[in-house]
Order: structure tokens, then sequence, then C-alpha cells
């Protein structure tokens, strides 16, 4: 079994950070990926948040990623882990195709995002849906867009697009939100904002791009169509975080929450750094910042600079 001084689970924007700053600080250092190195930034049409780039495609931000990478010398080894344990001082990651083991792991996997799971929405994703508003929401500017989910997600993307697009409507499946109380009426102070509950999206219309969504009253059955250019389905996240198999590492909600500046698990040598932490707001540079914290964290695990 080979074994590393440090193994990082995932290879987006946390992962590459933290693997190049260990690479050059002299740490055996590992990144494993189970898809595209890069990571979600892949399936984002366009980045232009993101600074030294005016506007760059998601993929080729990943392929920048990747090349640094590369450039550092840092191993890359193609499998998605199946399984994380710890066995005295070692951790054992389990792998489809092989098994390795780490004095330190850094947990970089991300979220996926929860889909509504109707049809066309594949379809019509980059073509009219968006699972982030903060990424995507200004090439909806001036147009109707909807946002759909009842937590603060949902509430703080719905006031950002009210302030750039011509109408937000707002639906959520429940009569209460699951979401802050002060959110809601600071949504509702906006003059082209309208919340409507309890209603759930039953159709997506539209031909190459979407045009319009039939929602429906979860209580009266009553349907409606609403014109808009833009849907934002915020219903939750899923954290791929279910190959974590030691206890007392993972939340109620399989998000892994770190000590603040050292992004340290309750679990000694155990990091985590990016999406998969509990927060609201998720993006490149947050898990980047993340990443650089865990690095110097985990030199100090190791007894390095
Ligand atoms: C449509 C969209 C547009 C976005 N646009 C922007 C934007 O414009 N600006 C911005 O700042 N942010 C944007 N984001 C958010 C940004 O992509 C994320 O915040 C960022 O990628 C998080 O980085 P990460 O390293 O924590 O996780 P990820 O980028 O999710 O990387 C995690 C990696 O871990 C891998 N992995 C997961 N499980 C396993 C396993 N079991 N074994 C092996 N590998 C595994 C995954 O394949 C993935 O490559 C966007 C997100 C979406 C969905």
């Amino acid at each position: 079994m080979r074994t590393f001084e440090t193994i990082i689970i995932g290879a987006g924007p946390c992962g590459i950070r933290t693997a190049i700053i260990l690479k050059n600080a002299g740490v055996d250092v590992v990144i494993i990926e189970g898809s595209t190195p890069g990571g979600k930034i892949n399936i984002a049409p366009r980045v232009d948040n993101y600074p030294g780039y005016k506007m760059i495609s998601g993929p080729d931000l990943a392929v920048e990623f990747f090349t640094r990478l590369n450039a550092a010398s840092v191993e890359m080894i193609g499998d998605f882990v199946t399984s994380l344990t710890k066995n005295d001082d070692l951790f054992i990651v389990q792998c489809e195709n092989n098994i390795y083991a780490a004095k330190t792991v850094l947990i970089a996997s991300g979220t996926k995002e929860k889909k509504l799971a109707l049809p066309k929405e594949d379809k019509f994703f980059a073509h009219g849906i968006s699972y982030c508003a903060l990424c995507d929401g200004h090439f909806y500017k001036g147009q109707d867009i909807l946002i759909i989910g009842g937590g603060n997600t949902a509430l703080k993307e719905a006031i950002f697009m009210a302030d750039i697009a011509r109408h937000v409507y707002l639906i959520h499946r429940r009569n209460e939100f699951r979401g802050n109380r002060k959110l809601v009426d600071e949504l509702l102070t906006y003059p082209n904002a309208t919340i409507l509950t309890p209603y759930i999206p039953i159709e997506l219309i539209g031909g190459d791009k979407l045009e319009a969504i039939k929602i429906q009253n979860v209580e009266t059955k009553e349907e409606k169509v609403l014109h808009v250019q833009g849907a934002f389905p915020l219903v939750g996240q899923i954290p791929n975080s279910t190959f974590v198999k030691i206890p007392g590492v993972l939340d109620e909600w399989g998000t892994i929450p770190v000590e603040n500046k050292t992004k340290a698990t309750k679990v000694a040598g155990l990091f985590a750094g990016g999406d998969i932490l509990p927060r609201d707001v998720r993006q490149i540079y947050l898990a980047e910042v993340d990443g650089m914290m865990a690095a110097k964290a985990i030199l100090a695990y190791l007894g390095k600079n």
C-alpha cells in the first residue's frame, strides 16, 4: 500500500491550492480525483468574478488550475474514493481501484446541486437554468427570473437578483421559510420582487432555452405559468461525503465542521475545506482561502515550515 504524508481528496480549487502549497514546501502529497480535475467550475458556463480574468469559461479556468497543478509537479491519481477510515495514526483511503494511506488527509470533495428532477432541466442548464445566482445572475440583467427555495441561500440570492433583474419571483413549497425572517422582510421591500407560497415548479417550458415555468399551489392544486428567462433552483446541496466513515466528522447535513483558522476537523490530522464546509456562500476564492489555511495547518501538523 502506497503511503503519503498527505492525501487530498478532490482536485477542485481547494484541493489544488492546498496541493501546490504543500508540494512547494516539500511534502509528499498526492491528490485523488474521481472525475474532472478543476472541480465543479467545469460546469460553470462563464466565470467573470474571478480576479485575473475579465471573463473566462468555467472549463477553461479548470484547465488553468490543472495546468498549475502539473507545473508544480503534484501527482494526481484518477480514482474515486469510496471509504476514509483511520487506523492508529494512519488514514486509510480506499478507492475504486486501489488503496492508499497517509499521515494527514484534506477532504476537498465539494458538493452536488440538488436538482428539481423535472424533464428538460438538464437541457436548459446554462440556457435559462443555473444553480448559482451569485455566479450567473448578471446574464439575466433586466430580465424576469425565478428563484426556487426557502433557505437563506435562496433568499439572499433573490435579494441579490432584485437589484439586477426586472422582476424576481421566489417560490417555496411551504408557507414558512427555513431561512431568516429578516431576509424575507428585506426581499419584500423590493417593488420588483414577488413571493409565492406554497408553490412548486411542475413544468419547464421552452424550445432551445427556458421561456416559462408552470408552478402549482401545493394546497389548492391551482396552476399558473410564470414567463421567466432564468430560473435558479436553490433547493440545497448534497455534500460529497458519504465516503467518510470516521465517526464524529460529519454533521447532520453531511457537511464537515472545522476549526475556523486551521480547517482542522475533530480528528487529529484530518482537515477539510471548500464547498464541503457548512456555509451559505460557496465560491472559488473561499475554497482557495480554505486551502491556504489548511496547508499551513498541515505543515505545522507534519512538523514542517
Ligand atoms: C453553475 C455554477 C457556476 C459557478 N460559478 C462560479 C463563479 O462564477 N465564481 C465562483 O467563484 N464560483 C462559482 N461557482 C462555485 C464554485 O464552482 C465552487 O465554490 C468551487 O468549485 C468549490 O471548490 P471546491 O474545491 O471546494 O469543490 P469542487 O470544485 O466541487 O471540487 C471537488 C472535487 O472533488 C471531487 N470528488 C468528489 N467526491 C470525490 C470522491 N469520492 N473521490 C474523488 N474525488 C471526489 C469532485 O469530482 C470535484 O472535482 C459556481 C458553481 C456552479 C455550480
